[in-house]
């Protein structure tokens, strides 16, 4: 039996009849956007988080995006964010004609080095947008304690980490507004496109729920220049139903993580670093190896699938080629060097140690290195 890298079909089988249902009533009462469903959701997930306010939006990049733009960062401003990351991080911030600052990870996290921040402050510098990668938080105190000194905003993109908590408190509420994916195959996957903001601040709020809506919140008055980014009602109506399951299917992701990380323990690839604080909720497993290519072609030869996140750094992509970006040797070499396993609460164990025992096999034929591929 192949293994897939990650099958949306299985991931919903087990909700699908509410989620039938959940359909069936968006369609029955005959309001299709910005209806109670979306309302519904929105306080649910904003509870769930740990916020007063939550704001539904099209998709995680509109939600980055009108953060900003909702602060008032735009051209001329500087922005913080990780090298390493999707390139959405990086987008939202081009959107607002702000200027992109990238800051390179801590090997061990994949996450943006705190250490490495500070130097990065200008005189410009508006906001630091801490990516919570591969589910595992950002080292957020160290990365509050640089906002405060400088009077920056923190903007988490937790668009991969849905529930995952830092000291307890979840991933939405640890800066000053956070943005959130529902694209399928996140933790919490609508069936389709979707997003949310989550804050405390009631005033951003606010301006959000206009941004969203041709900044208006009275029909056919407009108060903003306002975007059409609305989350509408089918989708928050399954999100509703999912968010139901998202702790359970987390825990369940946690348990499979462990399997992974017993089953690799001694093999010489690098296996994911949790720090002390952090709860992550594991959006995906990744290791790290220098026979990448050899390892993932073994284990593609056993129907295995696997996934590379990211393949391009976003400082090497054709939309970035234009700007001068510095050298950033941390991020290319994690970049050159990450695999993602199967990984997905459907699985069983013993289709992790399935993959586990490929794994260990490819090393003992081929040496540390993979050289002997
Ligand atoms: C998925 C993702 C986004 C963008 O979300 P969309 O809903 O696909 O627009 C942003 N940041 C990160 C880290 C992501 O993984």
């Amino acid at each position: 039996m192949p293994i897939d890298f990650l099958n949306l079909k299985q991931v919903n089988a087990p909700y699908e009849a509410d989620i039938r249902d959940a359909i069936g009533r968006v369609i029955e009462s005959g309001w299709y956007v910005l209806g109670e469903e979306t309302r519904a959701f929105e306080q649910a997930f904003a509870d769930y988080c740990g916020v007063a306010h939550c704001v539904g939006v099209a998709n995680g990049l509109d939600a980055l995006h009108l953060i900003l733009r909702a602060y008032g960062i735009g051209a001329g401003d500087e922005v913080i964010v990780p090298a390493n990351t999707f390139i959405a991080t990086w987008l939202a911030v081009s959107q607002v004609g702000a200027r992109i600052v990238p800051v390179e990870p801590d090997e061990r996290t994949a996450n943006i080095d705190p250490a490495r921040i500070e130097a990065a402050v200008t005189s410009r510098t508006r906001a630091i947008v801490p990516v919570h990668l591969y589910g595992q938080p950002a080292d957020i105190a160290a990365i509050e304690a640089i906002a405060q000194r400088h009077g920056l905003r923190v903007i988490e993109d937790a668009a991969q980490a849905h529930g995952a908590t830092w000291r307890g408190r979840r991933t939405g509420s640890l800066g000053d507004a956070a943005g959130f994916s529902f694209y399928p195959g996140k933790n919490l996957g609508a069936l389709g496109d979707g997003g949310a903001i989550t804050t405390n601040d009631a005033v951003l709020a606010q301006t959000l729920r206009k941004l969203r809506n041709y900044g208006s919140s009275v029909k056919y008055r407009h108060d903003l220049a306002g975007q059409n980014s609305r989350l509408d009602d089918i989708q928050s109506a399954i999100l509703r139903v999912k968010l139901r399951h998202l702790d359970a299917d987390n825990a369940r992701r946690a348990a499979l993580a462990a399997v992974y990380l017993n089953g690799l323990a001694g093999v010489p690839v690098g296996l994911p670093h949790v720090l002390d604080d952090a709860m992550p909720v594991w959006h995906l497993f990744v290791i790290r190896t220098g026979a990448r290519a050899a390892l993932q072609a073994h284990l593609a030869s056993q129907g295995i699938a696997t996934q590379i996140h990211y393949p391009t750094p976003n400082h090497r992509q054709a939309a970035y080629a234009a700007e001068a970006w510095p050298d950033l040797p941390i991020t290319d070499k994690l970049q050159s060097e990450v695999l993602s396993l199967p990984f997905a609460p459907y699985m069983t164990e013993e289709t992790v140690l399935t993959v586990c025992a490929s794994i260990r096999e490819f090393f003992a034929r081929c040496g540390h290195d993979g050289t002997r591929a």
